[in-house]
């Protein structure tokens, strides 16, 4: 299939970008999907790619789903990704990331990049020394470092909202909730749920990070990995690996909610539509876990702590929303988160047009953004 064709395929993209500089070993494709509501933004994903079609096909994926996250989460960003084809143990150098900063840097603030699976604060550092188009850099430079504490509080907003649904009541003390996963997100989710009282069962396939959890804070119990997502409970978080529902996971789930911040939890569209039907409230993954893009946001704003975590309180908005287009148009959770970033997308972008009598394209600048 001709690379035209591939791109129609996966959505309607404004632009994708081949970056290629042999010097440095450098094959890289950044795609634009779409800047209706601000500055494509989205991280760089380093990885071996079987061949370039294959790193076609994610950037074009990734890149329409920052799209819909940053417009649920009520951010003016637009969406965009891009991946370095190369193996991220052995082929990374200076030269290969400054000579992609500068390809960043020519697009002119249509795209802002940020750390991904492959990539590190290090890499992000070169890139700045081209471009000022990256975020997710060294707090002494500027920038916000860790998003993992914002995504987590982001959840726990989540969780509250959709207790509220679910139980009528956003106090989470006394509900059991389950952690699948104690990596950077959730170890802080369990802080924070500790801290509303809840009874929180978890597990990790590393047992230090188990052990460690429990010694921490009392009342916490664990399980094996195995049993982790059909523990009977009210919520359960994953925070760990995506298509964790499955054909073989879902009718094995005793929980009456699913809410956590691992990235891409069903393993298909439909998955959703069961658990609806299984009575099951389902907190789509992308507004749930928006904390992260949300504290990288206020980096570009200027950068504050108190003003990224007060930012992520609007989750609990985001996913109270999505609950009632669910409601209102009768359809699954997923399918109204959807729809809520669809409608924010059209309004805006057409409201910007109109004002501006310009082109989306010419009004998309980082500048233009935050000037008007
Ligand atoms: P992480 O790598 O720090 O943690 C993941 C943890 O899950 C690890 O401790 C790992 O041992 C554990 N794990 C893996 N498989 C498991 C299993 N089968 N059962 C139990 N535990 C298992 O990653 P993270 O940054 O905490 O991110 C977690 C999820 O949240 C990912 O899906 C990520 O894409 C998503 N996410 C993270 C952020 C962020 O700010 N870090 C933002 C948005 C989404």
């Amino acid at each position: 299939m001709g690379t035209f064709e591939v791109i129609s395929q996966h959505g309607d993209h404004e632009e994708v970008v081949y970056c290629h500089d042999a010097s440095v070993g450098l094959k890289a494709i950044i795609a634009i999907h779409n800047t209706a509501l601000g500055p494509a933004l989205g991280g760089t994903r380093m990885w071996n790619y079987k061949n370039e079609d294959e790193a076609l096909i994610d950037v074009l994926r990734l890149s329409k789903g920052m799209t819909y996250k940053a417009s649920a989460a009520g951010l003016n960003l637009g969406g965009g990704k891009a991946v370095i084809i190369g193996d991220p143990k052995t082929q990374k150098s200076e030269g290969l990331f400054r000579a992609f900063g500068q390809f960043i840097n020519g697009l002119n603030g249509r795209y802002i990049t940020a750390e991904d699976v492959g990539t590190c604060v290090t890499d992000m550092e070169y890139v700045f020394m081209e471009t000022p188009w990256v975020t997710g850099i060294p707090k002494d430079f500027g920038g916000s470092g860790d998003p993992s504490p914002y995504t987590a509080h982001g959840v726990l907003m989540g969780i509250k909202a959709s207790a509220q649904e679910q139980f009528k009541t956003d106090s989470l003390k006394g509900l059991r909730i389950v952690v699948q996963g104690l990596g950077n997100v959730g170890s802080n989710l369990v802080r924070y749920l500790v801290q509303e009282g809840a009874q929180v069962i978890l597990s990790d396939i590393d047992p230090a990070k188990v052990k460690q959890m429990c010694n921490q804070y009392a009342g916490v119990t664990s399980v094996a990995p195995d049993q982790i997502l059909y523990q009977e409970c009210e919520i359960l978080a994953p925070c760990a690996m995506g298509a964790i529902i499955n054909d073989q996971s879902i009718t094995k789930l005793k929980t009456k909610v699913v809410c956590g911040g691992a990235n891409n939890q069903l393993a298909e569209h439909r998955h959703g539509d069961q658990l609806r039907e299984m009575g099951i409230l389902y907190a789509p993954d992308f507004v749930v876990n928006a904390g992260g893009l949300m504290n990288v946001f206020v980096e570009l704003e200027g950068y504050s702590s108190d003003r990224a975590f007060e930012k992520t309180r609007k989750v609990y908005d985001n996913v109270s929303k999505v609950y009632q287009i669910s409601r209102r148009d009768n359809v699954g959770t997923h399918t109204a988160a959807n729809r809520m970033a669809e409608e924010r997308m059209h309004t805006l972008g057409r409201l910007k047009q109109r004002h501006t009598g310009m082109s989306q394209r010419q009004f998309t600048t980082l500048k233009e953004v935050f000037n008007r």
